[in-house]
């Protein structure tokens, strides 16, 4: 029997399973939404439903499911295989996702946060393919990262390597989510730059409109994105410095702003806090896997630790 696996991307409100072969290509996929009211007891549930269809649909194609990945929305313990607690719904906190899939299922399984997962998924299928050091940063509402390093992913004891979201950019800065000031979130995520547009134009403004009037030439919004810009560089720069990727993938919906607004001032402004030698033949690109980056990155996870 060939051997499949599958993977599962459990987000805020939405969960998107697939059945997919270990070279990452999908089988069959499945996506539900889910209610945040119904809590952890909904999503776990929802998940179950999910992997309980697709091991049928593999058994009809005569395939061996040999590992489930879980990406999941919120800081995970790897070792342990527990969810410290999600951002977006209740009943998370320390709920041992591994151990009670296991249980059900009887298949080897992997939960790793959406951000480990996402690098995995652009180093084996996107923007990352037979790069072996790699920094991957993901800006969308908020900043998250990983970092391959050396041909594997780096983790740290508690799992929070690559949080690059958190790197103190500026000790003065506005208050970010974590509760600390002046991290690159606060000044250079998707948020953060819908709040200074809100501020500086005098009404709510989201980030996409920010970029759409830097492309047509308004200097305030451009004045906005060049600081994000300065604070992602200087982020970038000091993580090039501690471990020397060879390239920087950009994802998430900031990822997808027009070259010349963030690939091409950031190329630019790299040299200035990186060292000549490590910002030399650096590479910044955008992530290929878009909107399956989640799905992609899950089913990654269950292939990787299978193989080590
Ligand atoms: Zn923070």
């Amino acid at each position: 029997m060939d051997k499949v696996v599958i993977g599962v991307d459990v987000g805020g409100t939405k969960t998107t399973a697939a059945l997919a072969t270990r070279s990452g290509q999908i089988i069959k996929l499945m996506r539900v939404q889910t209610k945040r009211e119904e809590g952890a007891e909904g999503g776990f549930k929802a998940i179950c439903k999910m992997v309980q269809n697709l091991l049928e649909e593999a058994k009809k194609h005569e395939l061996n499911v040999i590992g489930i990945g879980v990406g999941f929305g919120g800081p995970v313990d790897f070792e342990r295989g527990v969810v410290y607690l999600s951002h977006h719904v209740h009943g998370w906190e320390n709920f041992p996702l591994r151990a009670e899939l296991e249980k059900r299922f009887g298949i080897a399984t992997f939960v790793d946060n959406d951000a480990n997962a996402g690098t995995l998924g652009e180093w084996m299928f996107g923007a990352g393919k037979g790069i072996n050091d790699l920094l991957y940063v993901n800006i969308g509402t908020g900043i998250g990262g990983g970092i391959i390093s050396g041909g594997s992913l780096v983790r740290g004891w508690k799992n929070l390597a690559g949080e690059i979201g958190h790197m103190t950019v500026n000790p003065n800065g506005p208050v970010c989510n974590c509760g600390r000031k002046g991290c690159l979130e606060a000044l250079a995520s998707g948020e953060a730059i819908g709040r200074e547009g809100t501020k500086r134009f005098g009404r709510t403004m989201k980030s996409e409109e920010v970029f759409q009037l830097a492309d047509q030439d308004n200097e305030i919004a451009k004045q906005i994105i060049a600081e994000a810009v300065e604070a992602l560089a200087f982020a970038i720069g000091a993580a090039a410095n501690l471990f020397n990727p060879k390239r920087v993938i950009l994802g998430g919906g900031v990822g997808e702003a027009p070259e010349h607004l963030l690939i091409e001032p950031l190329k630019a402004l790299l040299p200035r806090y990186t060292l000549p030698q490590s910002s030399e033949g650096l590479e910044i690109v955008r992530a290929q896997l878009g909107y399956d980056a989640g799905i992609m990155g899950a089913i990654a996870l269950a292939i990787t630790v299978r193989q080590e």
